[in-house]
């Protein structure tokens, strides 16, 4: 029989359960021990149901390109609870100036792949959409350095594009600024797309172009989510689960290799087992693992982590009736706001809220978090309810407001991030039946998430 323990149980090590437990029922002779800090599983998958509305604590959804949350659903036979976003209304506006200014159609991410509607709109000045029409004859470019995302598309659109777009789109993501986020660890395709097509322009237009002939099927939405909300994945492995191999309040202190594999202390109690998947933010894998590797924890502590803020607001039918329709707006940082983000959650998933009820979430991040860290809850909604009415004239009081603050919960992958992966797998392979799982890795959404705890089960198991 072999035992492994999963350290961590959000969706990464759910999913790592998940895989040992699939395994289990189809023969092989595994056990795992699943352990948790907190009192419940999920991590930052929380959903909380709030007068017949779905309020998203942390992931509202997940990008439909990556498959595997998805996959994952259909095995749990969930497939039916999946839903899209409501893309017919997709709509989001930047912040420009104090006023909210449509994102033009046709932008992929911040690459423009229509002349008419990016030419006309008032979200970038001339000098932006001259650079726009030169950077369709930037030439190949073989770059042996990371950078930054700031510089690369500083390079190709200019400042204003960093402000305006990159930036605010990013900190949606990973709650970091471009200046600071690595472009190969963070936008690889568009690195990929530079060095073999120079212009991020025309590579888009011709991805494009394949993309139309290939397929005469409708695009898929482009974010796709659970009917009940996000916790409900997690909450359906876990009933999949063994239960008495699941260990809440359980907060790991040290993992060590031993003679034959690894100790795995709780403080007051260690066990043995033949393997064991960390699925911990990477900062908090640093710490588990000082004792079994200096070099590999260094190398895991020097993955920044921020924290943010999500504040959900509940409004009756006027409110809905007044709010611009889409799905919300970004907030450049230049606009001087706390405010990064706001989603009307409403449009964008309409089964989360009922047709007489409007519902917001507001996001922020990074140091607008930590400014507003310590401020009470009341405080906390004061600021957005401000900021709101500033921006989109929103005075009403709401009919219920939820604040979720997620400590160091979201990975920056800072510039160098690969060579640093390379460097951890290098250490990692000194430890036989160690597996590292999460969001501090390749891909910080819970697509990645789930791929990375499945496939440290399957390697693990099959060792
Ligand atoms: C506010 C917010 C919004 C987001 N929005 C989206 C989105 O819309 N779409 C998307 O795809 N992604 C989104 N993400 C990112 C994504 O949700 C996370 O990256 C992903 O869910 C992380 O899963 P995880 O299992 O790696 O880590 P976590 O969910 O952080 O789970 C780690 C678990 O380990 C436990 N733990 C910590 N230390 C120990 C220890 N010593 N011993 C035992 N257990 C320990 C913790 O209590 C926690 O339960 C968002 C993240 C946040 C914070």
């Amino acid at each position: 029989m072999k035992r492994i323990a999963i350290i961590g149980g959000g969706i990464a090590g759910l999913s790592a359960a998940f895989e040992f437990e699939r395994l289990r029922q189809g023969g092989s002779s595994i056990e795992y021990v699943l352990y948790e800090s907190s009192s419940r599983l999920g991590g930052v998958l929380r959903t909380d149901y709030i007068d017949g509305c779905v309020v998203e604590a942390g992931p509202d959804s997940f990008v439909s390109e990556k498959p595997w949350a998805a996959d994952l659903a259909r095995d749990l036979g969930l497939g039916d609870q999946l839903i899209g976003s409501n893309d017919a209304d997709r709509k989001t506006y930047i912040l420009t100036r104090g006023r909210l200014v449509e994102m033009p159609d046709g932008l992929m991410f911040m690459v423009p792949t229509k002349i008419l509607p990016t030419g006309l709109s008032p979200l970038f000045s001339w000098k932006t959409k001259m650079r726009m029409a030169q950077e369709l004859f930037h030439p190949p470019r073989a770059v042996d350095h990371d950078e930054s995302v700031a510089q690369f598309v500083e390079r190709h659109y200019g400042a204003e594009m960093v402000d305006r777009l990159a930036d605010p789109l990013l900190s949606g993501v990973y709650g970091g600024e471009a200046a600071n986020l690595s472009v190969r660890a963070v936008l690889p395709r568009f690195a990929d797309m530079e060095r073999k097509h120079g212009s991020l322009g025309r590579a888009m237009l011709e991805a494009r172009k394949k993309m139309r002939s290939n397929s005469g099927k409708p695009a898929p939405p482009l974010f796709t989510s659970l009917k009940n909300g996000m916790q409900h994945l997690a909450e359906s492995v876990r009933a999949r689960l063994t239960p008495s191999w699941l260990r809440t309040n359980a907060p790991v202190e040290a993992i060590q290799p031993d003679s034959n594999g690894w100790s795995i202390s709780t403080g007051i109690h260690s066990d043995h087992f033949d393997g064991v998947i960390v699925a911990l933010p990477a900062r908090a894998a640093a710490n588990v693992l000082r004792m079994a590797s200096s070099e590999l924890s260094a190398e895991l502590a020097g993955i920044d982590y921020s924290s943010s803020i999500t504040v959900c607001l509940g409004y009756g039918r006027d409110v809905r009736e007044t709010l611009p329709p889409g799905f919300g707006f970004l907030v450049p940082r230049s606009e001087g706001r706390r405010l990064l983000a706001a989603t009307f959650v409403h449009n964008k998933f309409p089964h989360r809220a009922p047709d007489d009820r409007a519902l917001l979430r507001c996001f922020f991040s990074g140091a607008n978090a930590e400014d507003a860290w310590s401020l009470s809850e009341k405080q906390i909604i004061g600021i957005v309810r401000n900021e709101l009415q500033q921006i989109v004239g929103l005075r009403a009081e709401p009919l219920f407001a939820r604040v979720y603050q997620w400590k160091s919960a979201m990975a920056q992958y800072g510039v160098g991030h690969l060579e640093r992966l390379e460097r951890i797998e290098r250490l990692r392979q000194n430890l036989p039946g160690l597996a590292l799982a999460g969001n501090g890795y390749r891909g910080i959404g819970v697509p990645d998430c789930v791929r990375t705890g499945r496939e440290g089960a399957k390697t693990l198991a099959n060792a």
